[in-house]
């Protein structure tokens, strides 16, 4: 071992992580001469071993990210490592480390599931005695299928050979786009199963969705992404404590003139003529204190009801906020 302190530090930190990016930065051209700036300088990493969220509403540049990471999309500027390996300077290794299972379904329709994964298996020059193609086809329930021909299956058919084919060289790191969007009930929770079987054998995988429910059942982490800048990255527990929302219905007494002017910072909403909505966090303020603020408001309590926001809502609202939340990159 040679002696570089720093240097050493520097990059077993970049290998130990399955993804790290950094300053990535993306451009869009359209045809029109206008500009999209898909990625603002984004930094993250995502740790090996990890069920890691990415998390953002439609047009987030969750896609963008992910596929600048697999090799389909060229970065404008900025760093992007897989397992240690530079995306560009070492791109062999780097997309011999992921699979991908994008967003866009490609499939050949010529080919028959198994021949598609045997295809597949070849480019990435995996020989014949280490190939696991009816393994494959059985985790992801297409043994049935094996010689069906791509155009003949059903949607949520070719999502899971698109799975399988994401796998065919054991890739250390997994990533999927958006995978549930359309897929029936049991299908998410069969490849649910099986991502999750993967990940405790220490595949790390990577999930992108718009639902905050799906990533809390499944990621460690989640990172928030909004409008191509990083608005969160943390342990999910970290992160749902985090979003600790509640509502507070209230019925007044009398009728109200509107919301008084000491209650502004709960965020009230008032539904003439008595009820009103206050927005807290458990967090930040007890049930009791926050009573005591809405009698010494003058207002008089006939009726409460509380609420936990939707976690939809939440992250609606979040996302909604620019800067409400300082991110954490890496933390
Ligand atoms: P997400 O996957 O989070 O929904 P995308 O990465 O697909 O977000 O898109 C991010 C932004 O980049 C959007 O404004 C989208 O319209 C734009 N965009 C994506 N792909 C292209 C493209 N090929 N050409 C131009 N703009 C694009
Ligand atoms: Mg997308």
């Amino acid at each position: 071992m040679r002696h570089f302190p720093t240097l050493i530090s520097l990059s077993s930190s970049s290998q130990s992580a399955a993804i790290s990016i950094s300053g990535l930065t993306k451009v869009y051209r359209r045809r029109t001469g206008k500009t999209v700036e898909a990625l603002k300088g984004i930094d993250l990493e995502v740790p090996r071993g990890s069920f890691f969220g990415l998390l953002g509403p439609n047009g987030a540049g969750k896609s963008t990210l992910i596929n600048i990471v697999a090799g389909l999309t060229r970065k404008t500027a900025g760093r992007a490592l897989i397992c240690g390996h530079d995306i560009e300077r070492d791109m062999r290794a780097a997309r011999r480390s992921i699979g991908v299972v994008p967003q866009e379904l490609v499939l050949d329709p010529f080919f028959p599931a198994r021949e598609a994964l045997e295809v597949h298996a070849g480019l990435y020059g995996v020989p014949k005695a280490e190939r696991r193609t009816d393994e494959l086809l059985e985790a992801v329930g297409l043994t049935a299928e094996a010689h069906t021909y791509a155009r003949a299956l059903s949607g949520g058919m070719r999502r899971r050979l698109m799975v399988a084919k994401a796998l065919v060289h054991n890739p250390p790191v997994v990533v999927l786009d958006e995978p549930t969007a359309g897929v029936d009930v049991e299908l998410r929770q069969q490849l649910w199963r099986y991502m999750r079987a993967l990940n405790a054998k220490g595949t790390s995988i990577v999930l992108t969705t718009h639902y905050l429910e799906e990533a809390e059942a499944l990621c460690d982490r989640i990172a928030i992404i909004d409008k191509g800048a990083l608005i969160a990255c943390e342990p999910t527990e970290t992160l749902i404590a985090r979003l600790d929302h509640k509502e507070l219905h209230i019925t007044a007494t009398a009728d109200l003139d509107g919301v008084p002017e000491s209650l502004a910072r709960f965020e009230p909403s008032f539904e003439p003529p008595r009820r009103l909505t206050l927005h807290y966090r458990r967090g930040e303020i007890g049930i009791d204190a926050l009573l005591d603020a809405v009698r010494q408001a003058g207002v008089g309590i006939a009726d409460l009801t509380t609420e936990e926001s939707r976690l939809e809502d939440v992250f609606l609202h979040l996302t909604r906020r620019d800067g409400a939340l300082q991110s954490n990159p890496g933390r």
